[in-house]
C-alpha cells in the first residue's frame, strides 16, 4: 500500500443521534436539565441495544452523547463548508472548562476541526436532544425550533 492508497478519516459529528449508523457513545450526560455537563468517557463505546437500554424511560439523544459520521449537505446545520452549529457554539456560549476535555473522538470530530480548542471548551455543555426550557440554548441547538428567530443572533450579544 503506498500513501495515496490511504483513505482520509471519516469526519465525525459529536453531537449525532445514538441510532445513528456507525454511532459510536463517547459521553455521558451528567448535572441538571438547566445545566447539564458531559462526562467523557474513556473508551468511546460501539452503541448496542443494552447500551441504549441504559437511557430507561429517557431518549438516548437526552443521556448519550455520540459521534457518526459528518452528513454533511444532508444535515440542515451544515452551509456547505462549516457546520453551523459549531459556529454557534463557539459564538454564543461560554466556556466551561479551561483545558481540553479528554475526548476519545477528537481525532475526527468536526467541531474541533472548524473551530479548535473554542469548541472543546463549551462542549461539556452541550446535550444532543435539548430538553431546557432555555430559549437562549434551545436557539443555538436550532434556531428552527425557536418560532420566529430564525435571525436571532442580531438581537443577542451576550450569552446567557
Ligand atoms: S468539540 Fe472537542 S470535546 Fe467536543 S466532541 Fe469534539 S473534540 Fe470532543
Amino acid at each position: 500500500m503506498t500513501a495515496s492508497d490511504k483513505k482520509p478519516p471519516v469526519i465525525q459529528c459529536p453531537s449525532a443521534q445514538p441510532t445513528n449508523p456507525g454511532a459510536v457513545v463517547f459521553g455521558v450526560v451528567t448535572g441538571t436539565t438547566e445545566s447539564p455537563r458531559i462526562g467523557y468517557l474513556t473508551e468511546a463505546q460501539p452503541v448496542t441495544e443494552s447500551l441504549l437500554a441504559l437511557a430507561g424511560q429517557a431518549n438516548p439523544g437526552q443521556v448519550f452523547r455520540a459521534a457518526s459520521p459528518c452528513a454533511g449537505g444532508g444535515c440542515k446545520h451544515f452551509d456547505g463548508t462549516d457546520c453551523r452549529l459549531a459556529t454557534r457554539i463557539a459564538q454564543f456560549l461560554d466556556p466551561v472548562v479551561n483545558s481540553l476535555p479528554a475526548c476519545e473522538i477528537r481525532p475526527t470530530c468536526r467541531w474541533f476541526r472548524q473551530e479548535g480548542r473554542v469548541a472543546c471548551l463549551r462542549c461539556p455543555q452541550v446535550v444532543t436532544e435539548v430538553c431546557t426550557t432555555d430559549e437562549y440554548r434551545r436557539w443555538i441547538a436550532d434556531p428552527e425550533s425557536v418560532a420566529g428567530t430564525s435571525d436571532k443572533s442580531e438581537n443577542i450579544s451576550s450569552g446567557p
